[in-house]
This record gives structure tokens, C-alpha cells and sequence, in this order.
């Protein structure tokens, strides 16, 4: 999950599959039940239609019908993110959550190749079918990932942002203890998280962002570093 910045913008990327770029990307992992009220709404956007499913802080789209036998899941995890953000002193926002029915359709949607599994721009999250991170065990990390960056402060340097919204999903729970990128700076952390480091698998940069975060909250703790970048 890489964090851009564009102006005051914020974009989260969660990288799904392998690239065909570099085949050593492959990066793999994992999700019941709400009391919340929903309504569905067919709506039409061109010639694709897609289903809203709404909540009283989400709004979720979704263009594959069969998507719907995932809101359980995304519910639960979207409640365990607002519980997990007010709890380091983030306060959780309305966001809309908008999943496609094809990688094609999510990389002509967001602009992002086929392996990435979410984009977070602002308070909007854009990810792949929810049924294809379901079944590559990545479908909660996905949602507390990009929940995290839809409220991180702005200020955040995009290796720290990757590297806290792993350790808040819990992604990086299997993280190698070394990742050989111990010592590269973070301008190359950062180059290496967009994909543009030939030398550096993405998976590698993400393991080394979580590192790096994990000793800064081992150290000062979740608020003091949240509070340095606002
Ligand atoms: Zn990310």
C-alpha cells in the first residue's frame, strides 16, 4: 500500500498480486456480521450498473452482484477500523468505498495496474472485486488498511504512512524480521514504494516501512508519532 501525495491529497495503494513486472511481488493474505441497517439501490453509472449499500459512515459500491455475500465481512472490519482509530486518536470519517467487478475495470477506474488492491484518495476507497480479496485472504487487511490512510494526518512521509497502515491492519504480523533494506534512506524507501526501483521488490519496501514503523511506535507509541505529522 503506498501513500502519494498530490497536494493535500491522499492515496493509499495496497498491492494485490504479483506484477508482471516483478514476479517477485507476490504478496498474499485475510475475514461477519453487522446490526446495521442497509438499503440497496441499483443505480447506473454509463452502461455499468452497480448496487449501494449504506451505512450510517460508509457507503459502499459495489458492480459485481455476487459482492454482496462479502458486506458482512466489510462491515466487521470497517467497525473494528473505527474502533481501532479512536483508540490511537484518530476519529473515523464517512467514506465511500467503491469495489469493481474486474481488475480491468478497477485499473481503468483508478488508473492502477491489475495487482494493486485499493487506492485511498481522500475519503474515497476504490479496491478490486471484493470476492477476489476475499479469496486471497487479504479482504479485512484491505479494509483496515485503506481505513487508516482515509484519516492518517497529512504530514505523514509515505514510507511511515505504509509502514503504520500495515502495523494498524495487522499485515505485517508476517513480516520477515530482515528485509536487506536496513540501511537505504527513506527518499529510496519512498522511490522503491512507488514501484519505481527496479531493484527492490515492493513487497521488500513494504516490509522495511513496517520495520521502521513499528520501532518508532515501540519507542514513542502510536500518538506521539500520529501527533508530530499533523
Ligand atoms: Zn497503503
Amino acid at each position: 500500500m503506498n501513500v502519494r501525495k498530490f497536494g493535500s491529497l491522499r492515496r493509499g495503494v495496497l498491492p494485490l498480486w504479483n506484477s508482471i513486472l516483478k514476479p517477485r511481488n507476490l504478496q498474499a493474505r485475510g475475514l461477519l456480521l453487522g446490526q446495521l441497517s442497509f438499503c440497496i439501490a441499483l443505480l447506473f453509472s454509463s452502461s455499468l450498473a452497480f448496487s449501494t449499500f449504506q451505512t450510517s459512515n460508509l457507503t459502499i459500491k459495489y458492480h459485481d452482484p455476487r459482492d454482496k455475500n462479502q458486506l458482512e465481512a466489510v462491515l466487521l472490519a470497517w467497525k473494528n477500523a473505527q474502533t481501532k482509530l479512536l483508540a490511537i486518536g484518530l476519529e473515523p470519517q464517512a467514506v465511500t468505498l467503491e469495489t469493481y467487478a474486474s481488475a480491468a475495470q478497477f485499473t481503468k477506474a483508478t488508473g492502477e495496474p491489475w495487482f494493486v488492491a485499493a487506492v485511498t484518495q481522500g475519503k474515497r476507497i476504490q479496491t478490486q472485486r471484493l470476492g477476489a480479496l476475499k479469496t486471497r485472504g487479504i479482504l479485512k487487511f484491505t479494509i483496515l488498511h485503506e481505513a487508516f490512510h482515509t484519516v492518517q494526518p497529512a504530514k505523514l512521509p509515505r514510507w511511515l504512512a505504509e509502514g503504520l497502515a500495515r502495523i494498524f491492519s495487522g499485515e505485517n504480523a508476517s513480516d520477515p524480521s530482515q528485509t536487506k533494506l536496513e540501511q537505504i534512506l527513506a527518499t529510496q524507501l519512498n522511490t522503491a514504494l512507488e514501484g519505481r526501483n527496479a531493484q527492490i521488490s515492493l513487497n521488500q519496501a513494504y516490509w522495511e516501512a513496517s520495520r521502521r514503523a513499528q520501532n518508532l511506535l515501540a519507542s514513542r507509541g502510536w500518538k506521539s508519532v500520529l501527533n508530530q505529522y499533523r
